[in-house]
């Protein structure tokens, strides 16, 4: 998943702002979190594992000087969550350094580290974004292109920003698969993943970067270089980022996310209506579609489990049972509101089912007296090559099952889902405007045969 901001501005304090617009974007990477900065004759990084706000203080944010900067929140897809792997990356060649923030996945990370390794090429991470790094630093020519040079060679999801010592740009891959959105602060230019960020701090929302374009960064604005490819692909940006992976404030690619959860949540209850008392999220994910569904069907809508907001993600628990623990000091269901009722469940999506099994089962033992599971989006049957952590088939519980079977494991009285047709009512496109492989089985790319994130730890790594 991952967050990347950037903003080029003479005389503002960019590492202060780039913290805050980090701060908009922690919702897409808790794992490290790290700010570049460059005052034209060098770049200075602070990067380290953990939250926004545990990395940075006063005393490190005075350290990072200069008139440009980039930040980035990780959530690993490929690399562990080692320190090594922190975002921005940085490389240095022959008196000449760049930072790099990436948000996305690669699909041709195994070939093009294979064949730049042949050529001598050395790597000291386990992400595939150090790759795009070396072939930007790597080589004789230009920021610019270095840019372009990686983006002929390099394939998947990339929304991107790199810097060096005097440059700024930001790009972002032919299909669009992953957000990036172009802000203005005051006659600057500011790159984020998603609009909220700029909103954090001050910037007005320009237009998304459009698939396959680079746009560089200067004081006197933007300059726009589109690109072949991305002129050529059919846009893909990933339906996830609208179904659940974005902040519901933000504006992606013309649509605000929340108005498009509510809308899912209404052809829910359009599609599969049921008799019940109350309507409840899931907080916070369910939130949006809950109340589109509970204004369609009339069913009044409350607050029926509780979320400890400080509990980081279940999902990034190493086992199944820290992950079953973990989930329990999440929700605390309140009997008040539940007791005596037919519930209706409104969540965004089903992954492993863990936490929805969980759920349904605190929702009966807080006194609910029927549990009927509403999902706000098709199920999930295939894995995402693209950045989004969400496992492989043999872990996903709608792959190769039908609903019937779904809902037994999960021990609710009724389940569905919104249908595709549904999703693409809600948000205004189907194949030719979204990825929506992880739902349909169909890739806007070729995929490798695996994605496991790990693939080039053992060799790398040290075990510690
Ligand atoms: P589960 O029942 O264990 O599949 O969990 C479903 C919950 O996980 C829903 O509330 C989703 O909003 C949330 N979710 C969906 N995708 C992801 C993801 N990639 N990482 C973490 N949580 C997710």
């Amino acid at each position: 998943m991952c967050g990347v901001f950037g903003i080029y501005a003479a005389d503002r304090d960019v590492a202060r702002l780039t913290y805050f617009g980090l701060f908009a974007l922690q919702h897409r990477g808790q794992e490290s979190a790290g700010i570049s900065v460059t005052d034209g004759r060098r770049i200075t990084t602070v990067r380290e594992l953990g939250l926004v706000a545990q990395v940075f203080d006063e005393g490190t944010l005075e350290t990072l000087q200069g008139f440009a900067a980039l930040g980035h929140t990780r959530y690993s897809t490929t690399g562990s969550s080692a320190w090594q792997n922190a975002q921005p990356v940085v490389r240095h060649r022959e008196g000449r350094s760049i930072a790099l923030g990436h948000n996305g996945n690669l699909t041709n990370t195994t070939e093009l580290r294979e064949e730049l390794e042949a050529e001598g090429i050395q790597f000291e991470t386990t992400s595939d974004t150090e790759i795009i790094a070396a072939l930007i630093c790597d080589h004789a020519g230009s920021l610019i292109e270095g840019v372009q040079l990686a983006m002929s060679k390099v394939t998947g999801a990339f929304a991107a920003i790199v810097m060096d010592e005097t440059q700024m740009i930001g790009f972002r891959d032919p299909d669009g698969i992953r957000p990036l959105v172009l802000g203005d602060l005051d006659g600057c230019p500011v790159l984020a993943s998603e609009s909220c960020a700029l909103d954090i701090v001050g910037a007005t929302l320009v237009r998304d970067v459009m698939p396959g374009e680079i746009v560089i960064c200067t004081t006197d604005g933007v300059e726009s270089i589109p690109t072949e490819a991305g002129t050529q692909h059919t846009p893909a940006l990933c339906v996830f980022e609208l179904i659940y992976l974005a902040r519901p404030d933000s504006k992606l690619d013309g649509i605000h996310l929340h108005g498009a959860r509510e809308r899912m949540g209404e052809r829910l209850a359009e599609e599969s209506p049921v008799e019940a008392d109350v309507v409840i999220p899931v907080p916070e994910s369910g939130g949006p579609a809950a109340q589109g569904y509970a204004r369609k069907s009339g069913i009044p809508y409350v607050d029926g489990l509780v979320k400890n907001r400080y509990v980081g993600r279940t999902f990034i628990q190493p086992d199944q049972a820290l992950r079953e623990l973990g989930i329990k000091l999440k929700f605390n269901p309140m009997p008040d509101v539940l007791s005596g009722r037919r519930v209706v469940v409104v969540d965004d999506s089903i992954v492993r089912g863990t936490t929805t099994r969980k759920i349904v089962e605190m929702l009966r033992d807080a006194g609910a007296t029927e549990v009927h599971l509403r999902i706000s989006s098709p199920p999930i049957i295939s894995p995402c090559f693209y950045g989004i952590d969400m496992s492989t088939k043999d872990q996903m519980i709608a792959s190769g099952k039908s609903i019937e079977e779904i809902r037994l494991q999960l021990g609710a009285d009724s389940l569905a889902y919104l249908s595709l047709e549904g999703l693409e009512a809600a948000t205004g496109g189907g194949d030719d405007r979204f990825c929506r492989a992880c739902l349909t089985g169909s890739y806007p790319t070729t995929v490798p045969i695996a994605a496991d994130k790990d693939r080039f730890e053992a060799t790398r790594l040290p075990v510690v």
